[in-house]
């Protein structure tokens, strides 16, 4: 499989063509945005691990019945993925309140829900990813209702998954978001997840495992990235 033109470069990742028009590459970078790209800065390392630890979770993923979009790790920063349509939704599941959440409901950080939430924001950085619902979805065509369900009803086996998973780690899975592509007609998780898109607790001490370190200059954020991958035992 070889890289042809780039076709987008975005914060985290660039994404290139291949000679198989149904298969693109995505190449992650160490580059760390936050705030809507207000605040910039490097994570060195971070390219290869969250690019291993999505693979090493799409493929738990695979095993459990959610369709992804991975189709080969070709090497630490590289992945060849199905090329699909992003669904303009940020799907994020809450199971702990935090950060925007946290802010806006005026509840401190960590307080455990008594059921996961879900919520959709709109992927426009011209708006600021603004939380919308079902029905803006619906409204302004986002997405279907058929695809809505389908979206909704992944996002939360997701969420079974990386509990369950996660638990294992001795870690709290606080939230995270995903995102979701159409392929041929059907929807199949894309994007990725790593402790950019995750927040990550340390159970017995709480400590913040994920861009939060970057996001609030907590320091120790390579480190942070590190142990979340060397818990997961990737080979
Ligand atoms: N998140 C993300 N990309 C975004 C916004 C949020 O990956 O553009 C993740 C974030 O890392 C966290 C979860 O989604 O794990 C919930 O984020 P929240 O809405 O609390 O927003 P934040 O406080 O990060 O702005």
């Amino acid at each position: 499989m070889e890289k042809k033109e780039m076709l987008y470069e975005g914060k985290a990742k660039k994404v290139y063509a291949t000679e198989e028009p149904d298969v693109l590459i995505v190449s992650y970078k160490d580059d760390a945005t936050a705030f809507n790209g207000e605040k910039k800065g490097t994570i060195v390392g971070k390219g290869a691990i969250n690019n291993r630890m999505t693979n090493f979770i799409f493929k738990k993923l695979e095993e459990r019945g959610v369709p992804t979009h991975l189709v080969k790790e070709l090497n630490d920063r590289e992945t060849a993925v199905k090329r699909v349509d992003i669904v303009p939704l940020e799907v994020i599941i809450r199971n702990y309140s935090a950060g925007s959440f946290s802010k806006k409901m005026g509840m401190e950080e960590g307080v455990k829900f008594k059921c996961p939430t879900l919520e959709f924001s709109y992927k426009n950085d011209d708006l600021g990813d603004p939380f919308i619902n079902d029905y803006y979805a619906l409204a302004l065509g986002l997405a279907s209702q058929e695809e809505i369900g389908q979206i909704t009803q992944y996002a939360f086996q997701v969420n079974e998954v990386l509990q369950h998973y996660f638990d294992k780690l001795n870690i709290d899975l606080i939230d995270f978001k995903i995102e979701f592509g159409r392929f041929h007609g059907q929807i199949i998780l894309a994007d990725e997840i790593s402790p950019d898109t995750c927040r990550l607790w340390d159970k017995d001490t709480h400590e913040k495992l994920d861009k939060d370190r970057f996001r609030r200059d907590l320091g120790g954020v390579e480190d942070a990235y590190e142990e979340v991958f060397k818990r997961l035992g990737i080979q």
